[in-house]
């Protein structure tokens, strides 16, 4: 008999196992259908040598203290600030779009904040009420910069136009006035030293807790004794589709390796307005490796496959709202994650969302002793 049944290995499971391992003292055991730990966040070397991430790029950024502390437990780090560029009009530029992107495509020499604010003020279109992701651009910058490098991304990414998915989804791309040309700002912008699968060997490395791989929670589930679950996987699966599917936007992933150093100048090159891909990332500049090879990651996105991203919109917002207080009413349960909780979240969030059930369930489950 496990203590607990953890369903899936990526960091909202395993944060909570290595917690109630070492915390609780309680057994853990945590399953994965996939053959590898550490989810989305997995890494590995290729045939090559070359320490790619299997599921596309993984930049870890955050602004908490609490959650690089908890997770440097289990690794040292390096720096890395990510940029990103965007192939527009057959050139180059940042994106997030700042006064370098505005200069580079008007053939401008906008020298201050205020001269590109006005500028770009004098295009931005006035909306009412800010909903969508279209209005979220559009009110920045205007329609032909949104067109450039918004439009075309974000139906080609989740096979919608950008007026029919929340404002969160573009949100997430500031627009600047100044030339920095990071595309996150956080305090903390670091990669796991040695790779994320690493990092979570380490975090599973403790005695009460086993690890099951290869295994689906439908086909062990009334093998495996356990007094508490945790789940990470889809909710909608769990219930098994009971109020029928919550939509999740897939990928498929194109890994290439090179014989040469280096393919592209910076970690990823988005491709708003042509290819069937959405972009190119190049691993060796996010981990810092030094090899004669290279490898890079297309991404084109994708309605079937596993599911990668939920897709915020308003309806299916009410649709997950029903399986959550299904979620609410399964007793000895919990739910965590990104495909749990059908949010949207980075991975310092799942970090921070699982810490938070943790100290839940100090407050509320009482220990027991195992027999
Ligand atoms: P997951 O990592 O998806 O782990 C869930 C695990 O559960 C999976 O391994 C799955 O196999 C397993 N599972 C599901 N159902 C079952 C079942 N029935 N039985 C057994 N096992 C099951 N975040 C960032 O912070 N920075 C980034 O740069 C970034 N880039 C991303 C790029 C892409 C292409 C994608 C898709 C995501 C990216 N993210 C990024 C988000 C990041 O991947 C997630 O926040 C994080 O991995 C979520 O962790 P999780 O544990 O909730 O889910
Ligand atoms: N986006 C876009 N053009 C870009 C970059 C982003 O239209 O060049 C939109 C797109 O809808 C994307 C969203 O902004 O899904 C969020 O971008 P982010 O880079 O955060 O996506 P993720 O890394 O999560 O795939």
């Amino acid at each position: 008999m496990y203590d607990w049944l953890i369903v899936g290995a990526g960091f909202a499971g395993s944060v909570l196992a290595e917690r109630i391992a070492s915390q609780r003292d309680q057994s853990v055991l945590i399953i994965d259908r996939r053959p590898h730990i550490a989810g989305n966040a997995y890494d590995r070397h290729d045939d090559a040598g070359v320490l790619m991430h299997q599921y596309g790029p993984h930049i870890f950024h955050t602004n908490s203290d609490a959650i690089v502390e908890h997770l440097s437990q289990f690794t040292a780090w390096r720096p890395y600030e990510h940029r990103v560029l965007a192939r527009v009009d057959g050139k180059l530029v940042p994106i997030p779009i700042n006064r370098t992107t505005v200069n580079a495509l008007y053939d401008l020499d906008l020298k201050t904040d205020e001269e590109a604010e006005a500028f770009l003020g004098s295009r931005a279109e006035p909306v009412e009420e800010i909903r969508t992701s279209e209005d979220v651009v559009v009110s920045k910058v205007g329609r032909e910069l949104y067109e450039k490098f918004f439009r075309g991304y974000t139906t080609k990414q989740w096979g919608l136009d950008p007026s029919e998915l929340d404002k969160s989804v573009t949100s997430r791309v500031p627009t600047r006035t100044n030339d920095d040309d990071r595309y996150f700002t956080d305090t903390h912008q670091i990669m796991p030293k040695h790779g994320y699968t690493r990092m979570f060997e380490k975090m599973l490395a403790h005695p009460n807790i086993k690890v099951m791989l290869n295994a689906d929670y439908r086909e062990v589930r009334d093998m495996i004794p356990h007094r508490r679950l945790i789940f990470t996987g889809p909710v909608d699966e769990f219930f098994d589709f009971r109020y029928g599917r919550l939509p999740y936007r897939s990928l498929r992933f194109e890994h290439v390796t090179l014989e040469q150093e280096r393919y592209q100048d910076v970690g990823t090159v988005n491709y708003p307005m042509s290819e069937a891909y959405t972009r190119i990332s190049e691993y060796k500049h996010i981990t810092g490796q030094k090899h004669h090879a290279t490898t890079i990651t297309y991404e084109y996105p994708s309605a079937t496959g596993d599911p990668y991203y939920p897709i915020p919109r308003a309806e299916n917002q009410a649709l997950y709202k029903r399986y959550q207080a299904l979620a609410n009413q399964t007793e000895n349960v919990h739910f965590v994650g990104r495909l749990a909780t059908y949010r949207y979240y980075n991975m310092d969030q799942v970090v921070g969302q699982a810490l938070a059930e943790f100290r839940r369930i100090q407050e509320t489950v009482p220990l027991w002793t195992s027999p």
